[in-house]
């Protein structure tokens, strides 16, 4: 949905600080055989998260009734301030992520989501600078722009990844594109 500065940018200052908050304290009360397994978890959360960013973004931002429009919105004013409040993003981790894992594998809740979060501060943080011509001009940067204007402007059910490409190719939804970047030499293979 459309945000003030501070929803907005509010993620950019508070899922840091709360980011290092969870994983210290995952860490603090590993003992030392466990510290492994929170490491582990904490990278398993980032690699989830890509395939939920994936799946939100495919099933949920492109099909779901009202927040589709709110979708819409951000293709249509790709600069504007949309995204999802802070009290949801955060509201909606405590109760699916946290406490069910505290629940059934309380060794690696913490870790876990940290890791989880990482994926979501990661993944708002590479949108905004997508948007708002803030990736530098290395490869990668080049790369990520361009698979993701590839979503904005040809292909609205290609390339949902937003931070990697990787589920786009295992599902099928990777936009192939032939010759460089000019609009008439985008084509399907
Ligand atoms: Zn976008
Ligand atoms: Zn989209």
């Amino acid at each position: 949905m459309r945000l003030g500065k501070v929803g907005y940018y509010g993620d950019f200052v508070v899922y840091p600080l709360v980011i290092v908050g969870v994983a210290t304290v995952a860490f603090w009360r590993a003992s030392p055989e466990q510290f492994a397994t929170t490491m582990t978890a904490l990278v398993l959360g980032i690699g989830i998260w890509t395939l939920v960013e994936y799946t939100l973004h495919r099933y949920v931002l492109h099909h779901l009734p009202h927040i589709k429009e709110m979708h819409d919105g951000h293709h249509n004013d790709q600069t504007a301030l949309i995204g999802t409040p802070i009290w949801l993003s955060l509201a909606l981790f405590v109760g699916l992520v946290y406490l069910p894992l505290l629940v059934l594998v309380p060794a690696i809740a913490g870790g876990l989501t940290a890791g989880f979060m990482a994926g979501y501060l990661w993944y708002v943080t590479v949108h905004h600078l997508i948007h708002h011509d803030g990736l530098g001009r290395s490869a990668y940067a080049y790369r990520l722009k361009r698979r993701h204007m590839l979503h904005h402007h040809f292909d609205d059910e290609g390339n949902f990844g937003v931070t990697s490409g990787f589920w786009d190719l295992v599902f099928g939804t990777d936009i192939k594109v032939r010759g460089p970047n000019t609009p008439r030499d985008l084509a399907k293979d």
